[in-house]
């Protein structure tokens, strides 16, 4: 996407450390478009309310102008909102993201050079997450233990679905999980498009088909059958791998695959999700973008997140990729044990200001703020969260650190 030269980018505050941070990034954002555009860029940002300050103001969590706001601007950043507790809504998150319809939760996960982490080679991390961000069981139908629903369902199950040889018991809670064909389809092709743009040898699709085979077998199959359906000439699949293997042998399989890795083809493969989360640990050079459902998603993406140095510096963006709307957004909640101390880490809102950045084509400012925060980063410098664990680690206020990002743009 080129965006206009002015685009309004409506922007929420967030809750708890939302209020320290979202100024410094929306000021050190600033300062990277006017040193790479001079006045030729500007963004005009506009305040949208949601969260407690929404509550506060106009008594309601989300309003209906926000969702518009970014309905008709298509692109907007988010601070960490509260989840508000019985109020009907289950998410603010959730709810932005079903109301837009943002389909792919997007985790890009690397390692800045200084900051300190569990993993012996953490140069070895770059993946993207593709995470599918409308269905599964996070679809929130669910029905609590002991409601009518609950039993009505259950006799369903036993009356109407003949599931009698698992005896539930009454105390049971139920969930439902949806998992669709053309829900994997646009989130497995918006995977698959992300690795041919940018050249990335592999996309990964993570499942516990082995399980639960229509659900989460369902996302592999229809992941598998989309790449040869759509993709035939930029794609080759482990299925199909393995279907040369059963019919013609091995060797002639890995002359295969060998002949499509050096013709620059994605190479499409799954694996399931326990076995993923080891591999990572141990083997991360083997993964670069990652394709997966909802529930999977979130675990994969924390501990990926956790593996480079936490959530405080990961990025993450929801993106529908037909509509264009895209609202990316700090990945942390709101840490209310850190509220009022400045001392929030503003590197996760900031990070995915540089997906926007790129997102609108303005690369040239996104890369500006990178360097910025490799050369802090290298030379010790950070939020407490980071810099207290960095050899020769100088904390710095996320004041004093967003300063400096700017200095060192
Ligand atoms: P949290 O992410 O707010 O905090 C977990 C821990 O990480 C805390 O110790 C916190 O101090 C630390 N932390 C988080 N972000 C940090 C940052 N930028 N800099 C330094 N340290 C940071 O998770 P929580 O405490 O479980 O949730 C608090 C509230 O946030 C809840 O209402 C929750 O629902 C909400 N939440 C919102 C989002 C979101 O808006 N995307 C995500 C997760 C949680």
């Amino acid at each position: 996407l080129i965006a206009a030269d002015n685009p309004v980018i409506p922007y929420i505050e967030g809750d708890g450390i939302g209020k320290e941070i979202t100024p410094f990034v929306k000021k050190i954002i600033d300062a990277a478009v006017e040193k790479s555009y001079g006045n030729k860029r500007k963004i005009e940002w506009i305040e949208v309310l949601a969260g407690e300050k929404a509550f506060n103001e106009i008594g309601t969590w989300l309003p209906d102008e926000t969702i518009e706001a970014f309905r008709v601007n298509k692109i907007g950043i988010k601070g960490p909102l509260t989840t508000p507790v019985g109020e009907g809504i289950r998410s603010l998150n959730v709810a932005l993201r079903q109301e837009l319809d943002l389909y792919v939760c997007l985790r890009p996960v690397r390692w800045f050079k200084g900051v300190v982490t569990p993993l012996l080679h953490p140069e070895k991390v770059s993946v993207t997450i593709f995470r599918e961000n409308t269905e599964d069981i996070y679809a929130g139908i669910e029905w609590a233990a002991g409601t009518a629903e609950a039993k009505k369902f259950l006799s369903f199950l036993k009356n109407e679905m003949g599931v009698n040889k698992i005896r539930f018991p009454e105390s049971s809670s139920f969930g439902v999980k949806p998992v669709s064909r053309e829900g994997t389809e646009r989130l497995v092709r918006a995977s698959i498009e992300y690795a041919i743009k940018n050249r990335l040898p592999s996309v990964t699709l993570v499942h516990k088909g082995n399980i639960m085979k229509f659900t989460e077998g369902g996302f592999k199959k229809w992941g598998y059958d989309l790449a040869e359906r759509e993709f035939p000439d930029q794609t080759f699949t482990e299925h199909r791998f393995n279907q040369i293997k059963l019919e013609k042998g091995l060797n002639k399989a890995v002359e295969m695959y060998n002949e499509a890795v050096s013709t620059g083809k994605v190479f499409i493969k799954d694996v399931i999700a326990d076995a993923f989360l080891q591999n990572t640990l141990l083997k991360p050079e083997e993964y670069s973008v990652i394709a997966t459902l909802n529930l999977n998603g979130d675990y994969i993406s924390d501990q990926l997140a956790a593996m480079v140095g936490g959530i405080g510096i990961s990025p993450g963006a929801n993106i529908n990729y037909l509509t264009g709307h895209a609202i990316f957004e700090a990945t942390h909640g709101t840490a209310p044990d850190i509220v009022g101390k400045n001392v929030a880490n503003p590197c996760s809102m900031l990070l995915s200001g540089v997906m926007m950045l790129e997102h609108l084509g303005w690369s040239e400012s996104g890369k500006l703020i990178t360097s910025s925060l490799e050369k802090l980063f290298e030379n010790g410098y950070g939020t407490p969260d980071l810099a207290r664990f960095m050899e020769n680690g100088k904390p710095l206020s996320t004041s004093e650190f967003s300063n400096k990002v700017i200095e060192n743009l």
